[in-house]
């Protein structure tokens, strides 16, 4: 099939082009899927979507009249794709439902380690000869009481890892757990109590309706002083404005995100010769407990790989006009 690969990054091009082998005829475009790059899909049958792709009703309309019957998502999140439309336009759609989700687990575990051990400004002392402790005090992470918002794939990964560290690890999802999770060293309760008791927070959740600036302020006044909110799931499910005056008030004693609520156009591009003018991502960045990596969990060598084959897999079940599991 020919296929158009919005959003190709170099990472991932030669696990694509390994995966597909030849299979599949892949037209790598660096632009991101809009109103004025659709047209470059023209000619083919399907699309594969990076998730700064936006597929909305305007988009997979045009793109069903090109003739698209596929699309294609190198992501486990959907939240950019219109389903509803696809649906209307009979366009199919499936995405990668896991590849590896310790590659997200363990970022959100870097980011943590690394704030709570200010590793950064470490290192800045380091480079300035000033090997001076003062300043760089952290806390043991053994004892302290860890909240899981999303207990799916990565948020089980992640609280394996906290369970190592000697953590009490709690978990709030709405979906009822099978028993053998359960069995984990876990405790389900609900969203509230894991506002009020945990010492560190990590979100796994989609985003969706339901998730939306579901840490907002309300959200934040409810939490412990001081707690550590880390975020490699969504930007949207937490309330930007919100975070930068708990941050400012001390209520969030630090902030480790992968994600940004208004990442679209500012990460995964190079703007080296351009002022960033997004006030609030600057607010973000100027807080010295505030720590932003450029939504890269997912980065890392297996997860690319499966990334890379589950995309391939699905090309080859449109392909051949079978079922894929992981269809939306
Ligand atoms: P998953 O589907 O296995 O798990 C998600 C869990 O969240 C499910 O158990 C679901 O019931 C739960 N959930 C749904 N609504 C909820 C709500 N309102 N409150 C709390 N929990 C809720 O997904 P996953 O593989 O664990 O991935 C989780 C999210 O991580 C993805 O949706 C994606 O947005 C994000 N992600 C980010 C990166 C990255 O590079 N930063 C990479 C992969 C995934």
């Amino acid at each position: 099939m020919k296929v158009a690969v919005y959003s190709t990054h170099g990472f991932e091009k030669p696990y694509l082009i390994k995966a597909c082998g030849d299979d599949h005829e892949l037209i790598f475009i660096e632009e991101e899927l809009s109103e004025h790059t659709v047209e470059m899909a023209r000619s083919c049958i399907a699309v594969a979507l990076f998730t700064s792709d936006r597929a909305n009703a305007q988009i997979i309309e045009k793109l069903s009249g090109f003739g698209i019957k596929y699309l294609v998502l190198r992501s486990v999140g959907f939240d950019h794709v219109d389903l509803n439309a696809a649906g209307k336009f009979d366009v199919k759609v499936a995405n990668v439902p896991a590849y590896s989700p310790y590659a997200v687990a363990e970022h959100a575990v870097a980011l943590l380690m690394a704030l709570n051990r200010k590793l950064l400004p470490a290192q800045k002392l380091m480079d300035a000869n000033d090997f001076r402790l003062d300043g760089l005090t952290g806390f043991d992470v053994h004892g302290k009481t860890v909240g899981i918002i999303g207990f799916g794939k990565i948020g089980q990964a992640f609280a394996k890892i906290m369970n190592g560290f000697g953590c009490r690890v709690m978990c709030y999802d709405p979906q009822p757990m099978h028993e053998s999770i359960i069995g984990q060293n876990v405790e389900f309760v609900k969203l509230e109590v894991l506002f009020m008791t945990s010492d560190i927070i990590s979100i796994h959740c989609p985003l969706n309706k339901s998730t939306h600036h579901l840490l907002n302020k309300e959200a934040f006044n409810l939490m412990k002083k001081g707690v550590f909110l880390i975020n490699t799931a969504r930007g949207p499910i937490i309330k930007t404005d919100d975070l930068i005056d708990a941050l400012a008030a001390g209520q969030i004693g630090a902030a480790g995100l992968d994600v940004y609520e208004f990442e679209k156009g500012l990460f995964f591009h190079d703007h080296r010769n351009e002022l960033v003018t997004d006030k609030l991502f600057e607010k973000l960045r100027n807080f010295k407990n505030v720590l932003i990596s450029g939504h890269q969990a997912f980065l890392t060598d297996a997860a690319l790989k499966g990334i890379a084959d589950t995309t391939a897999f699905n090309l080859n079940c449109f392909n051949k006009g079978i079922d894929t599991i992981n269809e939306l």
